[in-house]
């Protein structure tokens, strides 16, 4: 279970809003599955003028040619790394762990797609090296525009397990 505050899942649902056609992402940090403070974190694939974004598109193409349409869709954020080590800092300041990692899918449904998992299964190959506690994966779909829907999963072995939410 996932100890959830209204105003940080609001705040939340506000992010994904905000960056819609892009997607937002972000850290959750509290204590025992229980979120006490929200990290929005910048997308740097919503921030990169067009330009960058072809550089950064040839880089991966050999990459995105291999996935179905909707896994290459889903590459469509990439936390800005600046902005989480700043973070990791202030969780670890405010004596709060990690909790979760949160994105946003604006057109697919609140489930990890393929590439979440294996972006989820590459940061557990060296999440013990940080020292970090196993986080769960926050995805808000804006699927149906009004009726946003926010599901938190655990991702073990590449199999993603849903973890109920409950509103503080
Ligand atoms: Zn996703």
């Amino acid at each position: 279970m996932l100890l959830l505050p209204s105003a940080i899942l609001h705040n939340m649902i506000e992010h994904a809003r905000l960056l819609d056609p892009h997607e937002c992402c972000g850290i959750l940090a509290g204590v025992n599955r229980e979120v006490r403070k929200q990290y929005r974190i910048t997308n740097i694939l919503a921030s990169l003028t067009t330009t960058e974004l072809a550089r950064f598109d040839q880089a991966k193409l050999s990459d995105l040619k291999q996935l179905s349409p909707e896994e290459r869709a889903d590459i469509a954020f990439q936390m800005d790394a600046q902005e989480m080590a700043l973070a990791q800092k202030d969780i670890r300041t405010q004596s709060l762990q990690l909790q979760a990692f949160y994105h946003s899918h604006t057109a697919s449904p609140a489930r990890p797609s393929t590439t979440d998992i294996t972006i989820a299964m590459e940061f557990e190959s060296y999440r013990e090296k940080l020292n970090l506690p196993e986080p769960l994966h926050v995805i808000i779909s804006l699927m149906e525009k009004d009726t946003p829907i926010v599901r938190a999963y655990q991702i073990r072995n590449s199999t993603a397990t849903e973890v109920e939410i409950t509103r503080s």
